[in-house]
């Protein structure tokens, strides 16, 4: 060995001290940025320098202009969208893993990828309650999820045909009808759009009050027909009923494709896991890990019950590949060269155990349950029946509800969205990270209930807001 180094230990060690000091002082900090720190972004844009720079003066500008200005989701009163933080233990199997810098497309370039997801592949089926022979790809997000799905969908609805899509494409090929409710996530049409079945050509099932597909108001099927449903909606976290629409879709030979992206993890939690009967009736499944697991992004995971057709349809040879009978990574996703994905989410189910992330669910979702209490006992009106993590709260009538939505934000105790949910504007509270307290809790009731309650006497005296 050489006596210097391939690696810079006080760069590295400044980027530990520094990323420990950013977590340590999240709790003190506002959860969105300041509009100075924005501000200061601008600070980036300078020329490229003509030479090279200090690498710890190069992490100095990113921690000092970039730390700032982050949006501080990993702490505990992050509410947006639906977001999780990352556990410690996969925050640190990242930095090790990005140490390794393995390329996890085939077992010959990382056995220690390949064999790391294998089990945590196992391991998600297992604790999912998923069939155990399905075919898992680790991919970057929910969305590449579903694709990847409905891409090994697509194959096998038109083999039954006689039809090889993956060779001959869509031309001249059998129409295939989907059929998807009207609270289908975007990330469905995405999916369809770039899979050449088309966003606008779907028949939409109408949905109930909380969001479910109606699995009464079913189409009469016929040919190669695919069924996207839900396991957790975005806004509401309800639940499309699994077993009925999987009979009867199934009775028609329709594939059924379940977008589980963060709900899908009640199944998790016994006491929420009816919440997901008869989702392990379907075909193929999507769900994300950097969501409710609390892995860092981006992590996103497709299981399809038939793992051939997911290799299949993700498939690909060349004659310096080098193909064992091991997993092969990055020929079970729509690209080859990849991280180490399998890591964190390994990482995470190593630490917390069955028991840790039934309790991660629960937990969350008994936050939910609160604020919708606390809000409710404040004279505000929860438009959702929280049954997992999500709440929708309005705050009067939909003006006074955006009001209060951009005083939160701006306020900066915690941090929330907005929606439009039947024909109302409403705030959505989503719990998803694992950092969130029940002092955490409290504390981002108390400030939207003054919050709220300053913006209904403004709206009263008709003041100019
Ligand atoms: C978040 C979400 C998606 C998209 O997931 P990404 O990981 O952002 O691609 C799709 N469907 C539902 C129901 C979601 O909540």
């Amino acid at each position: 060995m050489s006596s210097t180094s391939i690696c810079n230990p006080a760069l590295l060690e400044s980027a530990a001290r520094r990323s420990v000091r950013y977590l340590n002082e999240i709790g003190d900090r506002r959860v969105g940025p300041s509009a100075e720190a924005v501000r200061a972004l601008r600070g980036f844009d300078v020329e490229m320098p003509a030479a090279p720079v200090d690498p710890e003066s190069v992490l100095d500008m990113l921690d000092r202009l970039g730390s700032p200005a982050t949006v501080a989701n990993v702490g505990g009163r992050y509410f947006g969208f639906v977001m999780g933080g990352s556990l410690p233990v996969t925050v640190a199997a990242n930095w090790l893993a990005g140490a390794w810098d393995q390329n996890a497309v085939m077992a010959v370039t990382s056995p220690v990828a390949a064999a790391v997801e294998e089990v945590a592949s196992r391991w998600l089926l297992e604790i999912l309650g998923l069939p155990r022979d399905s075919g898992l790809g680790f991919v970057g997000c929910d969305t590449v999820g579903i694709f990847v799905a409905l891409a090994a969908a697509r194959r096998a609805l038109l083999l039954r045909e006689g039809w090889d899509a993956d060779a001959r494409g869509l031309f001249d090929a059998p129409p295939i009808t989907v059929v998807l409710s009207d609270e289908a996530h975007l990330a469905v049409h995405k999916s369809l759009a770039l899979l050449g079945l088309g966003r606008e050509r779907v028949v939409r099932v109408s949905a109930d009050g909380q969001g479910r597909m109606r699995a009464e108001a079913l189409p009469h099927f016929s040919g190669p027909t695919l069924v996207c449903i839900q396991a957790g909606n975005v806004n509401t976290g309800s639940f499309d009923p699994a077993r009925e629409i999987c009979a009867a879709a199934h009775a028609a030979g329709a594939w059924v494709h379940v977008d589980g992206a963060f709900g899908i993890w009640a199944a998790a939690a016994p006491e929420r896991a009816y919440l997901t009967h008869g989702v392990a009736d379907a075909d193929s499944w999507s769900f994300d890990a950097h969501k409710w697991l609390n892995v860092p992004y981006d992590s996103g995971i497709a299981v399809v019950r038939e793992a051939g057709h997911l290799r299949d349809a993700m498939s690909g040879d060349a004659a310096y590949l080098q193909r064992g009978d091991q997993r092969d990574p990055g020929f079970l996703t729509p690209g080859m060269s990849c991280r180490a994905r399998g890591v964190e989410v390994w990482a995470a189910l190593a630490s917390l155990g069955r028991s840790g992330v039934a309790d991660l669910i629960e937990r969350t979702c008994r936050h939910a349950a609160r604020f919708a209490e606390g809000l409710r006992a404040a004279g505000f009106e929860i438009l959702n029946d929280v049954v997992i993590n999500q709440v929708l709260v309005s705050f009067g009538d939909d003006e006074t509800t955006r009001a209060v939505i951009t005083a939160i934000q701006e306020d900066g105790a915690c941090w929330c969205g907005g929606t439009f949910w039947h024909g109302r504007a409403a705030m959505r509270i989503s719990v998803s990270g694992w950092a969130t307290t029940a002092e955490d809790v409290e504390r981002s009731l108390a400030a939207m209930v003054r919050i709220a309650s300053e913006q209904r006497q403004a709206a009263a005296l008709g003041c100019a807001r």
